[in-house]
């Protein structure tokens, strides 16, 4: 047992649980974090969004060196890869970025605690303590209020268990020391569309197959569609309505064993990404023990983010909403702000969300979709990059923004964006939307030209009836 009491001990150190300590001791509170890998910030900095995002650009230089540069008059020889070295800037950038939180905790006076965490319920009412285990043995931690950020990870489905570098999550796929021959992906989320085409541009041939008849289920679905299409241009094959039912391996050749309505086949291949979903990681915390209540496998929380025990608190991948770190990190900022008796508040109706695949797809606010589901009336305003001279001296046309609205008041209900850093556009739409902006008021702005945003404001005037260049 320690002899120190924290105000706040958090388990684990992803984006949110690192984001809600340091701004826990922002806020006065003497803080420690728990976690259990070697580096802090969690599987979006170590194994998720920084790392994917790395060999995205690195993937898209080569691809387009190869395949564009022609075009715009600059003759080379055929690029070369050096896959060693693509990977280690990958590594490069993940070390750097996790050494600034370590720093950062520093700076903040916040107390890192090596080892696996978990809940010890306390006598009589008492907050639980935090049981810390490593190879120095275990050692238990008193906390006035205890958060839980331990995250999630890729589900394993039954024919399939991993087995690496065959059979891989998305750590995996991320770190292949030879570019595969073929690599199948499992599952058409935005995951396995964003690794599948960071090693189709470095020359894998990759099959996507995805149980349901569509990919990225919750994105607009004109744009998926037209995403896919791109896709394939790009390389990638899709197998949709596909359901995986058995697995062999015999060496490097692993053999699956496809069904749909077409019927029964066979699909070898020497890589398989599995990214059909994760999974919250709320065994071996103690939960049970404290009487801490899941709903469909993630912790229930109240608008505090307290659990059903008083003082243990969740966030991030571990309670609903979207996997997302940006929805984690959110989480963690109004979690510490609410307990030093602030009135933060996250909007869940607006939390964008991004497929980094080229081009890009962003999207906040309500689909087409949805609107439809809820039976809402809603304009829409569409511009094509076609038309956008910024895109076009790009040679970047590919894609589209898409507004709805609503129809009286003009207030923005959605934003689609698919084409070239359309992640970075949506940055305008957002801050419209966050405040209840219409698409009156966009087309009011005055847009630097030549922009790719400039194509937002056109999409906002063609929801208006008053579209100038489409
Ligand atoms: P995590 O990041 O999972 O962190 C939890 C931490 O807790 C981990 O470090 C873990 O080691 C630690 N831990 C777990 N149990 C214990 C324990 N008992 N004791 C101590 N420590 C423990 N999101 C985006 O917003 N944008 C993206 O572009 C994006 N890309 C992604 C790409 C990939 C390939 C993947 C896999 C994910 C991606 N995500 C992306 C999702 C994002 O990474 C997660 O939503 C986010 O990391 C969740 O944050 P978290 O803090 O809840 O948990």
């Amino acid at each position: 047992m320690s002899d120190s009491t924290y105000d706040l001990i958090v388990i684990g150190g992803g984006p949110g649980g690192y984001v809600a300590a340091i701004r826990a001791a922002q806020l006065g509170q003497s803080v420690a974090v728990v976690e259990q890998r070697a580096s802090l910030g969690g599987v979006c900095l170590n194994e998720g969004c920084i790392p994917s995002k790395a060999l995205l650009d690195s993937s898209e230089l080569f691809a387009r060196a190869r395949d564009e540069f022609d075009k715009h008059g600059i003759l080379i020889d055929p690029p070369r890869l050096d896959l060693p070295k693509l990977l280690k800037r990958k590594q490069d950038v993940v070390t750097r970025l996790t050494r600034g939180i370590a720093s950062l905790f520093k700076k903040n006076a916040i107390t890192q605690l090596s080892g696996s965490g978990r809940l010890v319920a306390g006598a009589d009412g008492a907050p639980p303590s935090v049981a810390v285990t490593s190879d120095a043995g275990e050692t238990t931690y008193q906390a006035r209020r205890v958060l839980l950020a331990t995250g999630s990870r890729a589900i394993e489905i039954p024919p399939l268990p991993f087995e690496p570098p065959y059979v891989v999550d998305a750590a995996g796929a991320l770190s292949f020391e030879t570019v595969p021959e073929h690599l199948v992906v499992i599952g058409g989320g935005y995951i396995g569309l964003e690794l599948g085409t960071v090693w189709a541009r470095l020359g894998s041939k990759v099959t996507v197959v995805e149980m349901l008849p569509e990919i990225l289920p919750p994105t607009d679905r004109e744009a998926a569609k037209a995403l896919q299409k791109l896709l394939e241009k790009q390389g990638l094959s899709f197998r949709l309505g596909t359901q995986l039912t058995g697995a062999s391996r015999d060496g490097e050749q692993i053999t699956l064993s496809l069904e749909s309505d077409k019927g029964n086949d066979k699909l070898t291949c020497d890589r398989v990404l599995v990214s059909a979903g994760r999974r919250p990681n709320t065994e071996q915390l103690g939960l049970e023990a404290c009487g801490i209540e899941l709903e469909q496998g993630r912790i229930r929380v109240d608008d505090d983010y307290q659990t059903s025990c008083k003082g243990v608190y969740a966030i991030g991948d571990l309670v609903p909403g979207p996997m997302l770190a940006h929805k984690a990190s959110e989480e963690g900022v109004v979690f510490a702000e609410r307990l030093a008796g602030q009135a933060s508040r996250v909007d869940y109706e607006l939390i964008p969300g991004i497929i980094y695949t080229h081009p890009e797809i962003a999207a906040i606010g309500q689909t087409e979709q949805q609107l439809k589901d809820t039976g809402s009336e809603y304009t829409v305003g569409k511009f094509p990059f076609m038309a956008s001279g910024r895109a076009k001296a790009m040679n970047a046309t590919d894609g589209f923004v898409k507004v709805l609205a609503a129809p009286q008041s003009g207030r923005i209900l959605g934003v689609t964006i698919m084409g070239p850093h359309a992640s970075e556009m949506l940055g305008e739409a957002m801050a419209v939307m966050a405040f209840a902006g219409s698409a009156r008021d966009v087309a009011m702005m005055c847009h630097a030209h030549p922009t790719l945003s400039e194509s937002f404001k056109e999409a906002c005037l063609a929801a208006l009836g008053e579209a100038v260049h489409a």
